[in-house]
């Protein structure tokens, strides 16, 4: 029963729900792998902290559970590791200590939850679907126009085959011109929407920003894809320029 009920709840679009357990205590390991593969789950189990990297990179898991206290580097150094390699997998970590520093590391290492042992099983069920519902939000599809590419989630970007350069606010302002290719966004929806603090109104940071994005995105392939509109913003052309 619980096996038709994950399959039908918590499979997401594929339905098909496939996790790496790193977990280098085989009675535990064995125990999740079980457990897991009861609600429906596909699992692969890895022991080691270089044996998880390598997993990880090579296929296409939907979640990671990840214990902290393993042999040949731990959890957080893993999963930092992770995130540098741009794996975007959503990670569970499972720590021993109830210890805040370690939450905070874990989060600042670029886990999505963590999970403090004891813990029961139905908990962590839970948290792997509240994962798996987090997962289309934060890694939209990569968005094209014309031979502009933007993968948000990897942050990175591409004009045809040439990768930008782009620096943080950079890369942000072209994904709010990508999100809304062919309109014209006033300075201030351009100011709000890449810049987390308020600034003035009257600050010309938009117009910088612009002028180092063109810098980058077009002068060097010979396009005008970003076009100032008079007494509004910019544009992104809806062909890429
Ligand atoms: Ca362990």
């Amino acid at each position: 029963m619980s096996r038709l009920i994950a399959r039908s709840c918590g499979g997401g679009n594929n339905g098909n729900v496939r996790l790496l357990v790193v977990e280098d205590e085989v009675k535990m390991a064995n125990l999740l792998a079980r457990g897991l593969r009861e609600e429906g789950h596909a699992v692969d189990l890895a022991d080691r902290g270089e044996e998880a990297l390598w997993m990880a990179r090579a296929a296409p898991y939907d979640a990671i559970v990840l214990d902290v206290m393993l042999p040949g580097g731990d959890g957080f150094s893993i999963c930092r590791e992770l995130r540098d390699q741009k794996v975007w997998t959503p990670v569970l970590l499972l720590t021993a200590r109830d210890a805040v520093d370690d939450r905070v590391v874990g989060l600042d290492a670029g886990a999505d939850d963590y999970l403090v042992k004891p813990f029961s099983f139905s908990e962590l069920l839970a948290r792997l679907r509240a994962l798996r519902r987090r997962v289309p939000a934060e890694r939209p599809v990569v968005l094209q126009v014309g031979d502009l590419r933007l993968d948000p989630a990897a942050r990175l970007a591409w004009r045809g085959d040439a990768e930008l350069a782009l620096s943080a606010k950079e890369f942000a302002l072209l994904e709010l011109f990508m999100r809304r290719p062919g309109e014209a966004l006033s300075r201030l929806a351009l100011l709000e929407g890449a810049w987390d603090m308020a600034y003035e109104s009257r600050s010309n940071l938009v117009d910088v920003y612009v002028r180092y994005l063109r810098e980058k995105v077009d002068r060097p392939f010979g396009r005008h894809s970003i076009e100032t509109v008079r007494r509004v913003g910019y544009r992104l052309r809806e062909d890429g320029g």
